[in-house]
């Protein structure tokens, strides 16, 4: 392969972009200037779930600061370490409801597909990171057996592709998941949960634009940004582009301490968001998932924040605060 300088990767495909992800400790930390200090922390903690981030990303992160709110997302730190015992590897006891491969069928006129195995982008609170994403990895015969399901359950109205992240996949693959379900007459929505408009916003072509808007399916984005730093004037073009050909675009975050625990933060988002064709969707309080703990605030110190942010913003602004409670219907809602 031709070895490529770090300072052209705005030119590569987003698929040489994946390639050249980011995925050590050492190497994020040079490329922020910020020494060696935490690199020992890292590398244990990148040894249980592994770095990995994009360029674009990276580059919208401030160098020399360890507290930027992008960075802390993604670096490894030693407090992942720390285990604590109301926290576990599956919070969301979605084993449980993982029958049939690759399908997790939790709510009502809903279902959601684990389509994909990878994201652009390991995000350090993830309720995810140590979901058995290689016992889901899908081939035709199993994506044959996941229409099957859907077809057979006329309730469903929706099918949410999720993963790892589904834009992660070929257009290919993606122009044909939407044939086979646009075919289901009882579906009328097809909705991605991804972070790429925000990691890889180049992944945003206008082939996968048209794949989403060219079917019978109404296309639901919901992306997923934490901080209004995230949103770069690439990012907003993505947004644009998709938004104006139909997709409708939302947003969920989720609230994590040392990121985004403060009302004009949230106002902020909020306001850069719809600038950009997003409505916010869900605020989530965190997953109690093992290493995440570091990232938690307490109930009464989230509801405060969130009041302040309510006072400062159209109603329409207002994400739903949600938690996810194992066993109920559907996402609790907080406040
Ligand atoms: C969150 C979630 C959904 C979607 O719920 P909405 O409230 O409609 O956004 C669907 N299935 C599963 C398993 C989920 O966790
Ligand atoms: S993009 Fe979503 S699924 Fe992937 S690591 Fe981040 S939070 Fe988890």
């Amino acid at each position: 392969m031709i070895q490529r300088s770090i300072a052209t990767w705005q030119d590569l495909s987003w698929q040489e972009e994946l390639e050249l992800l980011v995925k050590t400790p050492k190497q994020l930390l040079d490329l922020l200037e910020l020494g060696d200090d935490l690199l020992p922390a890292a590398e244990r903690a990148h040894a249980v779930f592994p770095l990995r981030v994009t360029r674009s990303f990276i580059a919208r992160m401030e160098k020399g600061n360890s507290n930027d709110p992008l960075l802390r997302q993604v670096l490894p730190l030693h407090e992942e370490l720390d285990n604590t015992a109301s926290y576990s590897n599956d919070p969301l006891n979605e084993i449980h409801f993982n029958a049939t491969k690759g399908i997790v069928h939790k709510y009502h006129g809903r279902v959601l597909i684990v389509a994909a195995s990878h994201c652009a982008i390991n995000c350090r609170y993830c309720f995810r990171r140590t979901f058995d994403y290689s016992g889901n990895r899908m081939n035709k015969m199993d994506w044959q057996h996941v229409f099957d399901y859907v077809r057979t359950h006329d309730e469903l109205s929706e099918v949410i592709l999720s993963g790892g992240d589904p834009l992660g996949l070929p257009d290919s693959t993606l122009q044909w998941l939407i044939t086979q379900l646009d075919d289901i007459p009882h579906i009328e929505r097809i909705r991605v949960h991804t972070r790429f408009p925000i990691v890889l916003p180049k992944r945003v072509s206008e082939n996968l634009v048209r794949i989403f808007t060219s079917s019978r399916l109404q296309p639901v984005w919901v992306i997923h940004c934490n901080h209004p730093q995230e949103i770069d004037s690439e990012v907003s073009k993505a947004m644009h582009s998709a938004a104006t050909a139909g997709i409708t675009l939302l947003n969920q975050s989720v609230l994590l301490r040392g990121v985004n625990d403060a009302a004009p933060t949230l106002v902020e988002l909020s306001n850069k968001l719809f600038r950009n064709r997003v409505l916010p969707y869900y605020l989530h309080l965190l997953d109690r998932v093992t290493g995440a703990q570091h990232f938690d605030l307490p109930e009464a110190e989230v509801k405060k924040i969130y009041a302040k942010a309510q006072a400062s913003l159209s109603g329409y602004l207002l994400p739903k605060l949600v938690k996810e409670v194992p066993g109920e219907p559907a996402k609790r809602i907080v406040a």
